[in-house]
């Protein structure tokens, strides 16, 4: 199956929604922002405002280190659409790079500028 025209999705609003203001408002502030469920102890990146394992609110915040790695990608054209986890967090942020190599395990640097988050190769 080919998809063949373009999907206009910059026609749609995008709402955040309670569970990831955290998030924004810590990109917003230069930081990588993770939730952690103080019952079960997971961490969650980006936030959460549920635990998936104890289904628990959670409330409390913490500040993630920068490096990441990514866990699996895939290429099309010169892009590269990757997903990077940090180590001992669940979930993870999808990204697109271009114009790099990369491979499974490739150590990744967060960097957030005027609120934006990319991710620059360390490898
Ligand atoms: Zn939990």
């Amino acid at each position: 199956m080919k998809w063949k025209d373009d999907m206009e999705i910059d026609g749609y609003v995008y709402t955040l929604g309670i569970g990831l203001h955290n998030w924004y408002k810590g990109l917003n502030e230069g930081k990588l922002l993770a939730s952690i469920c103080k019952y079960c102890g997971t961490k969650y990146i980006p936030t959460r405002i549920y635990c998936e394992k104890c289904l628990k609110k959670i409330e409390d915040l913490e500040e993630v280190n920068d490096m990441g790695y990514i866990h699996t990608y895939t290429e099309y054209c010169s892009k590269v659409l990757v997903l990077v986890k940090f180590e001992g967090y669940e979930g993870g942020i999808f990204s697109e790079l271009e114009g790099v190599k990369v491979r499974i395990g490739t150590k990744v640097k967060a960097v957030i500028s005027n609120g934006t988050l990319s991710f620059k190769i360390m490898e």
